[in-house]
């Protein structure tokens, strides 16, 4: 025990240092992939190793590959840092080891669950009957809400899905906007859907769905079952589709509607921004992440469904072995997500949100807000760099010359290591991309950030074009 208390002892400090320099420290790693691969051995060693040589082994290796994401100058995907409590609660949850299947299994694993949970749809302005999958992210939670209305609208068609899958079954229309995430194509491959089920209605130059074009979309087409995938949260631009409307269309078709909330659904959680996703709370179903804008460490992703008896329909199973699933149980755990053995991650979520209340998680979203909207003025004030969208949000997209000059300012930014970014393409042109997801940034760091995107734009303007480039 003498050398467990040590290590947990040694790893916090480390943790601890580590967090405490990502205030001021390099955000991009020094080595790549293959060079912190190389510093290990490629078979496996003969002999057991003691704790305190594998932890020297493993801080001086990983080290220098380590991304500074946890910090406050990493704007790159949609990428939050971790709360301190958030952080602390998950450290517990890998110390006590807790299975989160079932009440059997870990009560206070389930109980964190249904508490995190209810203050989740609190927050959210979620209906206080939804059910909830605590799952690895915005990926899964798709799938799972996009499995509850593949469950429904063939039953609403006379076909049990459950039992005889999707040989002969309706064809199920999946009306997505043509700005929908990437993920909803996995969730409808891995669902046996398909990528050709989705009917794609265009976008406004927002990025939020076109809600004309959707009725005229759900009017023309054959009768069925209809599945709606609505967005709060464009990746590029933030914008949010008008929910309200999507949703009375949807309704009006039979359809179920889900929302890929991943970061745009934390909109409900401060008043400032709560206008962009009104009408939320009339959908089926809704995805949400809790390590991009709650900032919870990996992997935090939640799973609504406004319909728990579907929820369960589509994703629960039991077996004789499995104590605590008898008839008149309360649902939960493992009975609304894909995965059967689970972390617990009822804790951090708990963590997060009982560190912050409901003031705090609201600041959270504003703050970041704020520093979006900071880089887009500083930005626009540079020579030669413009701001494209209507920052909504906590998204940037920046303008900094054509393609190639683009691309060439995002490997200097992420080389000199102030900050890190990356680009996108964005109604077919070349640009920066910015998210401000991080609980810890600060109006200096976007200036800082915004001083280092300028000089790597100077830098490239008046440097040679790489040989060969
Ligand atoms: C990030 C994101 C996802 C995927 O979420 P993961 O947490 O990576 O699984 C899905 N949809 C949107 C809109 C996102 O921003």
């Amino acid at each position: 025990m003498d050398d467990l208390r040590s290590a947990l002892e040694r790893a916090s400090d480390e943790i601890a240092g580590y967090r405490e320099r990502l205030v001021d420290s390099r955000v991009t790693p020094l080595q790549r992939r293959a060079e912190v691969a190389a510093a290990l051995p490629e078979q496996v060693p003969d002999r057991p190793a003691p704790l305190s040589h594998l932890l020297d082994e493993l801080l001086a290796v990983a080290g220098p590959g380590l991304m500074a994401s946890a910090g406050p100058r990493y704007y790159g995907f949609v990428t939050g840092g971790s709360l301190d409590a958030a952080l602390v609660a998950d450290v517990l949850a890998s110390g006590w080891d807790q299975c989160a299947f079932n009440e059997a299994m870990s009560p206070a694993a389930l109980a964190f669950e249904d508490v995190a949970g209810a203050w989740l749809k609190q927050l959210l302005a979620l209906p206080a009957t939804a059910s909830v999958g605590f799952v690895t992210g915005a990926q899964a939670a798709n799938t799972v809400g996009l499995a509850a209305g593949r469950w429904r609208v063939l039953r609403d068609h006379g076909w049990d899905v459950g039992r005889d899958g999707l040989h002969g079954a309706p064809r199920v229309r999946v009306v997505a906007s043509a700005e929908r995430h990437a993920t909803i194509d996995r969730s409808l491959r891995l669902l046996g859907l398909g990528e050709a089920a989705i009917e794609e209605v265009p976008a406004t130059p927002t990025g939020a769905m076109d809600t004309d074009a959707l009725r005229a979309a759900l009017d023309r087409g054959p009768d069925g079952p209809i599945i709606v995938c609505a967005q709060a949260g464009n990746v590029n631009t933030g914008a949010c589709d008008d929910l309200a409307a999507t949703a009375a269309a949807a309704t009006a078709a039979g359809a179920w509607l889900h929302v890929d909330g991943a970061f745009g659904l934390w909109a409900a959680a401060s008043p400032r921004t709560a206008h962009l996703v009104a009408g939320l709370e009339l959908a089926d179903s809704w995805a949400c992440d809790g390590h991009k804008w709650l900032n919870v460490p990996y992997d935090s992703g939640y799973a609504f469904c406004a319909h728990p008896d579907v929820h369960a329909a589509a994703l629960a199973y039991t077996a004789e072995y499995l104590t605590g699933q008898v008839a008149g149980r309360r649902f939960g755990g493992g009975d609304f997500v894909p995965e059967s053995s689970r972390r617990a991650r009822g804790f951090a979520t708990w963590a997060a949100i009982r560190s912050l209340g409901r003031s705090g998680v609201a600041d959270l979203v504003d703050r970041c807000c704020a520093r979006a909207r900071r880089f887009a003025e500083r930005l626009d004030a540079v020579d030669g760099v413009e701001v494209v969208n209507e920052v909504v949000l906590n998204q940037v997209l920046v303008r900094v010359g054509d393609a190639d000059t683009t691309e060439r300012v995002v490997e200097r930014v992420q080389a000199d290591g102030t900050c890190w970014l990356g680009a996108t393409t964005w109604h077919g042109e070349r640009l920066l991309r910015i998210s401000v997801s991080n609980w810890s940034t600060t109006e200096a760091d976007v200036d800082r950030s915004v001083e280092a995107i300028g000089r790597a734009r100077s830098h490239v303007l008046v440097a040679p074009p790489p040989a060969g480039g």
